[in-house]
């Protein structure tokens, strides 16, 4: 490990160390995801969408009219996706509210979406997000407040609008969305504060690293060397914009958010295959 001291005020840091390390990072927060999984363009595949015109009868009713034509707009799903969603968010709010427990008097809570545990277990079971608990905790906080904001569970468009961009987005909202992730407190900055415990949670995760602390701080300079490009001392939207540019790598550089282009793929295909 190079002396920190060294690396916040010197240029002692050559550009391949810093390869090196951050592909350490990201080996180490993407455990298991091979690189050939590497979200290359976002798949939008507008020829087959248009071609699925045929109606369809979903169980478990349909969205408002209007929020279906809405998403059909602002999403990057056609109409049988559309549908083959709705059936599926029916279907995860159906098991999240018989998983509730009862309250004191006997009826099951009433939940209006898809609660926190529901998501978690999509995103580790259908996405395959192999991520630290902070992340997820993140990344439900930032779908939450999507289109409908502030409620205790993810309606309908927000769920959509979340997965348009996790399965589909192109180049910049992935990069919002990771950002936004990333920005603990949502002031618009990641701070060397919010890397370290991003990071250190991260660490945390491996057995025989007793106080990883020092390792971490080490990480943070090295990680903020490369994206803080204003050289301001924090994470701006345009450091992190640049940065992941020149380095895609960095766009998940604090902890897995997306899920792999093959668990995408493979997602959106049960959704067509569904009649
Ligand atoms: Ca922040």
């Amino acid at each position: 490990m190079p002396n920190p001291a060294a690396m916040t005020d010197g240029k002692q840091i050559s550009v391949a160390a810093t390869a090196i390390a951050l592909r350490g990072v990201r080996l180490f927060l993407t455990a298991g995801k091979a690189a050939a999984d590497r979200p290359v363009a976002a798949p939008s595949q507008p020829a087959t969408r248009n071609k699925r015109k045929q109606k369809q009868v979903v169980a478990g009713g349909k969205p408002p009219q209007k929020v279906f034509d809405m998403l059909l707009k602002t999403s990057k799903f056609n109409k049988p996706e559309l549908e083959a969603l709705y059936t599926m968010y029916r279907r995860l709010v159906t098991s999240a509210q018989a998983a509730a427990p009862a309250s004191a008097i006997g009826h099951p809570p009433k939940i209006d979406g898809i609660d926190q545990s529901t998501f978690r277990d999509v995103m580790h079971n259908t996405f395959d997000l192999v991520t630290e608990e902070a992340i997820l905790e993140r990344m439900w906080m930032t779908w939450e407040r999507g289109a409908a904001g502030g409620e205790g569970s993810l309606r309908f468009e927000s769920w959509v609008r979340g997965l348009s961009v996790l399965l589909r987005g192109n180049v910049e909202e992935r990069r919002l969305y990771c950002f936004k992730v990333y920005d603990l407190n949502n002031d618009g900055y990641i701070t060397r504060d919010e890397m370290f415990s991003l990071l250190r949670n991260a660490l945390l995760k491996q057995p025989g690293d007793e106080d990883p602390d020092e390792g971490v701080r080490d990480l943070v300079e090295l990680v903020l060397r490369k994206l803080d490009v204003d050289k301001d001392g924090r994470v701006s939207i345009d450091d992190y914009r640049q940065a992941v540019d020149q380095e895609p790598l960095l766009l998940e550089a604090f902890g897995q958010c997306l899920p792999s282009k093959r668990h995408a793929i493979a997602f959106l295909k049960t959704l067509v295959n569904k009649t």
